[in-house]
Order: structure tokens, then C-alpha cells, then sequence
């Protein structure tokens, strides 16, 4: 049972927003260029992943994906996390191509790109084993639950060099042979660990503390308010300044019109200035004099909000 999906990444979405809204001149835009494709790489592997978890039957697994928990005030992540009755399963998704050895002597991980350019990187099995060890202490249970990890990659084009130590072979795997090795680690640990009742009560708790990392994107990405170009996007041509007439968005450039050109641009607001917006900002942001209008604009976008009148605050959604 899929008790929690996996959302775009929050960073895919205010680098998106930065594209629309940033000066293409933008000292930032290089870095932001190499941050998301790495990014929509990792949201590519992770989509594999799901893939192959989508034929297992939901009775017996409860899924949760992109979750993070606090422990010892700490936050740790776990890419997907796999419960049944009889064990706990981590997975981390590894997005790399190439060519992989994997040194269990030094615990790291070599990796030859399409370029021959060799990168090492800390050993993922280490990161998830680490990962098991901060959800055990989480879980806090008396049970002597077994718990199973795996490194998966994402990318089936992604070599791993023979030679890596022997245990790697039980624990890292491509995306394509992931259902199988979870029928093998089902057959591997039969006994019912968790009653019905303990069950349901861990999930639920796991759902309740999900803890989504939130990111200041002006200090993460190093621009000001100052940087992000203000108005509506038209969007045909992309450029700005679309005007409100009769009901509609027209852009004064290509003519093209538009009903809710409005939602991206205060979405992008919300994403890229501050999580919260009220009537006054709205309008400054859009480009619009009419209180009215804004109220109406920012109503149909189904955002939660507090206060009444002058005073209400509309809040970013959740995801996006
Ligand atoms: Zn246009």
C-alpha cells in the first residue's frame, strides 16, 4: 500500500521558477543549470524505483517514499522505505552512471563517468546502514525487528565493475531487479514480526512525524528579491507584463491571451520570495491596482489562509 508518494523535489521547483524569473545574466544560472539536471537525473532514477515497487502486492507492503524523520534532533532520509509484517526494508536510490567499483577495504565508491573522469564518493552502503540504524533507534520497539537495506540504481545503463567486494553483490542492484530481490528477502524472513495493531500504529506515527526539509531559496541559491523579475509571464512568448482586460491575461507583446497566467506567477511568489502572501503583495507582485481583482485571483487558487479582510495571509501549498 502506498501510504506516502514521492513529491518534485521542492529545489526542481524553485529552480524552475528562477529560470522563469531571473535576469538570463544571473551570476547563479550556471550552477542552477548543473543543480537541476543532476537533480531531474535523481527524480528519473527514483521514478524507476517506483516503477518496480508498483508490483508488489499492496497488501502485504507499506511503501513510503522521500520520508524524513527526526531522531536526537537530528533529521535523517530515507529515498523509500518498504514495511511488511515480517521485516523492514530501506532503499537508497542512487542515480550514477558510468562505471562503479565499489572498495570495501576503504569504504568508497569509485566512479568512472562516459568521460573517463573518476570521482570517488563515500560508500552508499554505508549512508543506508546508517540510515537503518537512525529509523531502529526511531522506531524505538522492543522488537527484534530484521531489518534490510539496499543501494539501487536507478540508471540500468550504470556498470558496477566485478571486482567490487563480495558483499556488495546481496545488497547493490539496478532498478529492474528490485521486485525479485524483495521476494527473496520475503522468503529470507518469514516469521511475523509485527501484530496487525503494532503495525498500524507505526505507520501511521512514521506518516505523522514526516518532516518535509524546508529550504530558504535565497540563501540557498544566493539571489535577493531584488533579483526576480516581477509581473506575469505570457505564457507563449515568455515575456512579461501581461495586462488584465476583460477577465483575461493579454500580452501586450504577441497578443496571446491567457485565463490563469496569474496562478504560476504567484505561485512563483510563494516559491521564490516568501511562503506567504497577502492581498497588498499580490498586487505589487502582479502588476494589478484593484484589491478586489487580487482577492478574487488569490481565492481561486484554493490556498490555506489565516486572518480576515485587510489582515488575511494566503500560504505556499504543500507541495509547489
Ligand atoms: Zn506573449
Amino acid at each position: 500500500m502506498n501510504l506516502l508518494s514521492r513529491s518534485i523535489p521542492t529545489q526542481i521547483l524553485i529552480i524552475e521558477a528562477l529560470f522563469r524569473r531571473l535576469n538570463p545574466n544571473h551570476r547563479i544560472h550556471k550552477d542552477l543549470r548543473e543543480e537541476y539536471n543532476r537533480r531531474k537525473k535523481g527524480v528519473a532514477g527514483e521514478k524507476q524505483i517506483d516503477y518496480y515497487l508498483e508490483f508488489l502486492p499492496p497488501e502485504q507492503f507499506y511503501i513510503f517514499r522521500g520520508l524524513r524523520l527526526i531522531c536526537d534532533n537530528k533529521a535523517f532520509q530515507i529515498d523509500t522505505l518498504v514495511i511488511s509484517q515480517k521485516f523492514v526494508l530501506l532503499i537508497e536510490a542512487k542515480d550514477i552512471s558510468g562505471k562503479l567499483y565499489f572498495d570495501e577495504s576503504y569504504k568508497q565508491l569509485v566512479c568512472i563517468n562516459e568521460d573517463g573522469d573518476q570521482q570517488v564518493m563515500e560508500d552508499p552502503l554505508e549512508q543506508v546502514k546508517r540510515q537503518s540504524r537512525q529509523f531502529v533507534k526511531w522506531m524505538g520497539l522492543k522488537l527484534d525487528v530484521p531489518i534490510e537495506y539496499l543501494v539501487v540504481l536507478g540508471d540500468s545503463r550504470t556498470y558496477i565493475d566485478p571486482r567490487s567486494g563480495p558483499k556488495y553483490k546481496d545488497y547493490i542492484l539496478h532498478a529492474h531487479a528490485l521486485e525479485e530481490k524483495i521476494q527473496e528477502l520475503a522468503c529470507k524472513n518469514q516469521k511475523d514480526i509485527f501484530q496487525e495493531e503494532t503495525l498500524r500504529k507505526l505507520t501511521s506515527r512514521i506518516l505523522t512525524c514526516h518532516n518535509p526539509l524546508s529550504i530558504d531559496p535565497q540563501k540557498t541559491y544566493q539571489y535577493s528579491s531584488a533579483d526576480i523579475i516581477k509581473g506575469i509571464q505570457c505564457p507563449e512568448c515568455k515575456k512579461f507584463g501581461m495586462e488584465r482586460a476583460n477577465q483575461v491575461w493579454e500580452c501586450p507583446h504577441c497578443k496571446a491571451t491567457s485565463r490563469d497566467a496569474h496562478k504560476q506567477a504567484i505561485l512563483d511568489y510563494l516559491l521564490l520570495i516568501k511562503p506567504t502572501i497577502t492581498n497588498k503583495e499580490c498586487r505589487d507582485f502582479l502588476g494589478i491596482k484593484s484589491r478586489k481583482i487580487a482577492h478574487r485571483l488569490l481565492n481561486s487558487m484554493n490556498l490555506q489562509f489565516t486572518g480576515t479582510n485587510k489582515s488575511r495571509i494566503y500560504y505556499k501549498p504543500k507541495h509547489g
